[in-house]
């Protein structure tokens, strides 16, 4: 019997101008309202598909059964719609717009991160199309195929300053106050986002460009921090850049240059960079936190380290990963979860961060179960290095009594 090849719909729903938006409802109500419009696609979609957060203001819905140009229209038309009731029933007196950018799988894409790609393109030429639905377009976005156009664009853009670090403050949950931030790499054209990191560091990277680009993030961050009293910063290290030859000397002609030193920089890395190459990858966090970097492990719980190597890493901190966290008030298997993972963190003494807090009632559970930091919309999103500063002076104080 011949089993029909599944056809389903990326739709890539994004909020234009979320900075407008968190400006006239405060971080928390707008990451509230983001949530509902999520929510509501969900509940609009019910078995036919999921839905994933992607980053602030933006969500991909995943429809089956989308098997043509026409389908994906009204799937996109679908999607506009509950938009529109999900703000009609917040009672809110600003229409965000939204864009929403359809790509085909298996017709225009067989792979996810080109799928998501094509969905995000199709997003962004809603704004020149004037239309809330745009159908990622072949022909009239060919150049979009190559990979290598994106990558020259990105080499392009490293040149240009359509690239910035944007800075997502952490607090200590026990007293309240901000304690240092991620790095965020965005990449903007007239304010809005060209792509988002998950598409365009792995295009980076592809196009050899992961090195420039992590240079980038590291001397800005570390700029930022040597300007900002010492601000702890944590900077993300993609696998490939782990194992890179230069990697080491990098980090540290960057903390030499800035006069960072202290335990100020903490680097970011993913299971994965590990599982590559565990014995190599060892020496090389040895190596890193000799220099006084600290090492959190990014994401943790989605990979599939096993805790005999989990024993060994050299770190210092892990980091929850937010699809648990988001989800620990709501579900109790997330909720053992996060909770098994601060356990075991405690047992080998390293921190934990929880990130995609979103709620008091998501802070307080992580309050109770031990965990050291939080970091998510309930505070902040990730802020450029002005609206840092301005946030920082607003908020350092005990941000627990405020929210
Ligand atoms: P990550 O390291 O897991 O970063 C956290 C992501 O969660 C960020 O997405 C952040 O904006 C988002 N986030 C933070 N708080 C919340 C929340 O409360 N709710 C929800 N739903 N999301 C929240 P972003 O900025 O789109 O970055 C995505 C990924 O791209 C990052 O995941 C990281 O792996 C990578 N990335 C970003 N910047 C860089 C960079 O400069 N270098 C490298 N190598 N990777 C980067
Ligand atoms: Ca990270
Ligand atoms: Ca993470």
């Amino acid at each position: 019997m011949r089993v029909p090849a599944a056809s389903l719909a990326a739709v890539l729903i994004d909020v234009a101008d979320v900075s407008h938006l968190q400006a006239r409802l405060g971080y928390a109500a707008s990451a509230s309202l983001l949530q509902s419009l999520c929510d509501g696609f969900s509940k609009a979609l019910g078995a036919r598909g999921r839905v994933v957060r992607m980053s602030d203001g933006c969500c991909c819905a995943i429809v089956r059964g989308v098997r043509n140009h026409g389908h994906a229209v009204l799937a996109g038309e679908k999607m506009a719609r509950t938009a529109d009731d999900v703000f009609h029933g917040a009672a809110i007196n600003v229409k965000p717009k939204v864009h929403i950018g359809v790509a085909l799988y298996p017709a225009q894409a067989t792979q996810a991160e080109p799928l998501l790609r094509f969905a995000q393109l199709a997003a962004e030429a809603c704004g020149r199309r004037d239309s809330r639905v745009v159908v990622f377009d072949e022909h009239r976005d060919a150049e979009a195929h190559a990979p290598w156009a994106l990558g020259n664009d990105f080499a392009r853009a490293l040149e240009t300053g359509e690239l910035s670090v944007f800075y997502q403050p952490k607090v200590n949950i026990a007293s309240g106050t901000p304690v240092g931030v991620e790095a965020l790499m965005r990449w903007l054209r007239d304010g809005r986002p060209v792509a988002t990191p998950d598409v365009f560091i792995p295009i980076a990277e592809g196009a050899g460009l992961i090195h420039s680009a992590t240079w980038y993030t590291l001397s800005n961050s570390l700029r930022m921090s040597a300007e900002l009293a010492g601000m702890s910063v944590a900077v993300n290290v993609t696998p490939a850049m782990l194992h890179h030859r230069e990697f080491i000397d990098m980090v540290r002609t960057a903390l030499s240059t800035w006069g960072i030193g202290d335990r100020r920089l903490t680097l970011e890395v993913t299971e994965g960079a590990l599982i590559a190459d565990f014995a190599e990858a060892t020496v090389r966090l040895k190596q890193l936190r000799d220099m006084g970097v600290r090492i959190s492990i990014d994401d943790f719980g989605t990979g599939y380290s096993s805790l005999s190597y989990f024993k060994k890493i050299p770190a210092d901190e892990l980091k929850i990963d937010k699809s648990f966290v988001m989800g620990m008030t709501k579900d109790s298997s997330d909720h053992r979860l996060v909770r098994t993972i601060i356990g075991l963190a405690q047992h080998f003494s390293l921190q934990t961060v929880g990130e995609g807090v979103e709620d008091r009632m998501t802070f307080d559970a992580l309050a109770e179960l031990g965990c050291d930091q939080a970091q998510g919309y309930l505070f902040a999103p990730a802020l450029s290095r002005e609206s840092l500063q301005s946030w920082l002076q607003t908020n350092s104080r005990d941000l627990r009594l405020s929210i």
